[in-house]
């Protein structure tokens, strides 16, 4: 194909001129290969795609028009080198480059850029390979295309889960890589992705490679003229994550540094037996008294995996779409939910955990727990077999609990017709008075801006990332406004009270780095050295996490 029959996107990017977008195709096509380009045709619509079947040039759970956050083109490199190229290209003509993994990310705007008319680089689809997988070491070396699923699949397949567990968040087409650079958390004892990962390779803003940690040394015996990608790596690259100086890995998570093309994640050895649970709680203001009892005992580590402590209409929305329940379209009151609480056999709060290890040690866990837990009046203690349903919650998290990859959480996306959704992810103190007020501002919040309030308090070592889940009609632009004002307005009252989100979608992203200003905005100033240093011409994800580069006039670009 040459320039002329290029298409023309629906958007291009800021400040390229139709001719040197075609110019960059063409230049982009003979690096990747003509069927490694689309460009975003404005004859074609913009099509959602289904979660496994995901749009690459949109975000799919659309919270503005669809052609906002929208791509103009996207590429998908064949390996490294060609990664290096496209980068080099995009600093050539001054395009801004907008890299995914598997392009999932739901909640958080998918693969759209947050620039209209980035060029999205899409690594999974042919960068998909399992490097390694060791068994002594646990851990495996992947590429950014290895989901969850594929490596659940490669470890059966290959008799290896006898002997390793991976961690899985809550649906398994996600990238291994693309979770961990947004810190995103599973439910096993290795929740924390990017605590639990171990060596990058990356290429920077200016083309060049780099490996951090142990990956730094040379590994004796590599041929020089083999291309740095394919030197064999280090030995303890994926068993020490500092090496030596600054620890750097952090600079690439949440951030526009930097596409990590490897990345080590840890595996967790099979324990030797395991076991899920649930203990529901009756009340709705049990909240504190709940999380109180959690704290002590998740920091002594008696509660060993990352649990979960489920609002009723989570539960409630994944075995069933709200019209189900109820024939209103206004906000649930509380006599209402404490209706479905009993059908469903469910308490307000359901609290999901899963205890590790030989027969003796698990027992005496789950002692400790069930003592520490049903002093809370009204509550029941579970375990898989106790429920009658043919697949319950507990049954869904029993399988998450232990690693196996599923898709049984999208179901409560259809809690409205069209659902689409949108995180609200602050960060809350194991604290029973911290959470209880926490989960009062939101719910208030959800309910004026006429939604139900739907969320999960998901327990980290010493936090709990309280997950506020807004769904709303996408084909509903009424719903829509009503979604974007109630983030903006959450972000607002939540910084108020000294609380931050952790991830967020494209869209907030602004708003939100904004409050995180502590001295003037000095954490802002570093992130603006840094990437102005590595990337001048600011092409990679400009306003990603609401870092842009002194080439952007960031205020025209604040939503
Ligand atoms: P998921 O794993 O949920 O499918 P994505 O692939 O959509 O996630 O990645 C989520 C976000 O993480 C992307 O929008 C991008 O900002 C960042 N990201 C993903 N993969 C990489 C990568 N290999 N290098 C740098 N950033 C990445």
């Amino acid at each position: 194909a040459s320039s002329t029959n290029t298409p023309l996107p629906r958007r291009l990017p800021p400040n390229v001129t139709p001719e040197a977008f075609q110019a960059f195709i063409t230049r982009a096509q003979s690096i990747v290969g003509i069927e490694n380009v689309t460009v975003v045709d404005p004859q074609n619509p913009l099509d959602d795609g289904t979660y496994m079947d995901n749009c690459k040039t949109h975000d799919m759970h659309a919270v503005y028009e669809r052609d906002y956050f929208v791509a103009s083109a996207v590429v998908a490199p064949r390996g490294v080198p060609e990664v290096q190229a496209i980068v080099k290209l995009a600093n050539e003509f001054v395009v801004p480059v907008w890299p995914f993994s598997a392009g999932r990310n739901v909640g958080y705007g998918g693969t759209a850029p947050r620039v209209p008319g980035s060029v999205g680089i899409e690594l999974g689809k042919n960068m998909n390979k399992i490097l390694e997988v060791n068994v002594e070491g646990a851990y495996a070396l992947v590429e950014p295309g290895v989901t969850y699923f594929s490596l659940y699949d490669h470890l059966v397949e290959t008799g290896l889960r006898e002997h390793l567990w991976i961690d899985v968040p809550d649906l398994g087409g996600g990238s291994i890589i693309g979770n961990a650079v947004e810190r995103g958390m599973g439910y096993t004892p290795y929740g924390d992705h990017f605590m639990m990962h171990c060596g990058m390779e990356i290429v920077l803003p200016n083309g060049e490679l780099v490996r951090t940690g142990m990956g730094a040394l040379p590994e004796p015996g590599n041929n020089p003229s083999v291309a740095a990608h394919e030197q064999k790596p280090n030995k303890a690259w994926q068993l020490f994550n500092y090496g030596f100086g600054p620890y750097n890995d952090g600079i690439f998570t949440q951030s526009n540094l930097g596409i990590v093309v490897k990345m080590g994640i840890w595996l967790m050895p099979n324990p030797g037996g395991y076991q899920a649970y649930m203990i529901t709680f009756p009340r709705d203001n049990d909240l504190s008294a709940i999380v109180d009892i959690i704290r002590p005992l998740r920091l002594q580590m008696v509660l060993q995996n990352v649990p979960t402590l489920r609002h009723i209409l989570l539960d409630a929305a994944v075995h069933n779409p709200k019209s189900h329940y109820t024939d209103k379209n206004t906000p649930l009151t509380d006599a209402e939910i404490d209706e479905i609480a009993a059908k469903l056999n469910l308490g307000r709060w359901n609290f999901y955990g899963a205890v590790y290890g030989p027969e003796p040690i698990r027992n005496a866990l789950l002692e400790v727990i069930k003592a520490a837990f049903l002093t809370v009046p009204g509550s029941k203690f579970y375990l898989p077999e106790d429920r009658t349903e043919e697949r319950s919650v507990l049954h869904m998290r029993s399988d998450t609990l232990q690693g196996i990859p599923s898709l049984d959480e999208l179901k409560w996306v259809d809690w409205l017709p069209n659902g689409g959704h949108l995180f609200f992810s602050p960060i809350a103190k194991i604290s029973g008075a911290d959470a209880a007020l926490q989960y009062e501002v939101t719910k208030r919040r959800c309910r004026e801006a006429g939604f139900d309030f739907i969320g999960t308090f998901v327990v980290g070592m010493r936090d709990m990332h309280h997950i506020v889940c807004i769904v709303f009609d996408r084909e509903d632009p009424d719903q829509r406004r009503r979604a974007r004002w109630l983030m903006r307005t959450m972000v607002k009252d939540c910084a108020a009270h000294g609380w931050g989100e952790y991830r967020t979608h494209l869209a907030l992203m602004d708003q939100i780095a904004n409050t995180y200003n502590f001295n003037d905005n000095a954490l802002m100033k570093l992130n603006e050295t840094i990437k102005n240093a590595l990337d001048p011409n600011g092409i990679m994800a400009p306003g990603k996490n609401g870092v842009w580069p002194a080439t952007y006039d960031k205020e025209k670009w604040v939503l």
